[in-house]
């Protein structure tokens, strides 16, 4: 086991389920005793809202991070569930691709952070739905790359776009950087079509593609606007369920030992 695991959570296409991954993986690894650590990366600041973190409490945020002196550990706030804690967004960071884009080091501002994370955490990022500098910088920083996949048409094909910077980042800032695994989100069961895309992915990805699947489910999608991942809004549901398993095999493939599952 390393002493840091650092998974960027990217899909340059926006709602896949990147965001509530980010959420509900946290979550679920903190309740299984794994302190967490979630970077939102997306100046929309969806993870921020989803965990509670109202505007009061965006003091310092993901951009201090980048682009100022801040420290992890200063930027880092507390969520309502214990052993879980989030950077914050704010719609500044929007302009952070520009101001950044001046700077020299500018693809490596998160990694130079995270080189001083406290040891033993899992840390997740968030990323944008865009493969601009806000997600070359968590690839820049992160260990892997786990990548949400919605159980549509057309999903794997933007998947080889995301390969080719995964591959770039590789041969520039990041040799190390491998790829996590694939989630598929929003499955329906009751859809031929996200059955052909699942088995779609699980002949072409093979093992890269996590044995659950996340479903449709409606708990998960009312969360946000009570503020509380769905693990703690309805621990029972569908969507609840899936999560914890996912994050049982999540933590596996880090090869962290389960407290509790
Ligand atoms: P992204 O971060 O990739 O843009 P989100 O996580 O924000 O995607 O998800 C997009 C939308 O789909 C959100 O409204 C979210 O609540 C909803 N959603 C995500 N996963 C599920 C699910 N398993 N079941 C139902 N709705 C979901
Ligand atoms: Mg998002």
């Amino acid at each position: 086991m390393s002493d840091r695991n650092i998974v960027a959570i990217a899909n340059q296409k926006g709602g896949v389920g990147k965001t509530t991954t980010a959420i509900n993986l946290g979550a679920a690894l903190a309740q299984a005793g794994h302190p967490t650590i979630l970077i939102d990366l997306d100046p929309q600041g969806n993870a921020s809202t989803g965990l509670g973190i109202d505007a009061e409490r965006r003091q310092r945020t993901v951009y201090d991070l980048l682009a100022g002196p801040e420290s992890l550990s200063e930027c880092a706030i507390d969520t309502d569930v214990p052993l879980l804690q989030i950077v914050p967004a704010t719609p500044d960071l929007s302009s952070a691709d520009v101001e950044l884009s001046q700077t020299t080091e500018r693809t490596r501002l998160l990694r130079r952070k995270l080189d001083r994370a406290p040891k033993g955490s899992i840390i997740l990022i968030d990323c944008p739905p865009a493969l601009g500098l806000l997600t070359v910088n968590a690839m820049v920083a992160a260990d892997s790359v786990l990548v949400p996949l919605q159980a549509e048409f057309y999903a794997l094909e933007g998947l080889s776009q995301l390969l080719t910077t995964v591959k770039q980042v590789r041969q520039t800032a990041n040799p190390d950087l491998r790829i996590n695994g694939v989630l598929l989100t929003m499955s329906d069961y009751r859809n031929n079509l996200s059955q052909q895309v699942e088995a779609d992915a699980r002949a072409t990805l093979a093992d890269l593609v996590y044995p659950t699947v996340i479903p449709r489910n409606v708990r998960v999608s009312e969360a946000p606007s009570h503020a509380q991942p769905v693990l703690d809004y309805d621990p029972a549901s569908k969507g609840s369920i899936a999560y914890r398993k996912f994050a049982a095999e999540f933590a596996a493939r880090l090869n962290l030992v389960a407290e509790e599952v």
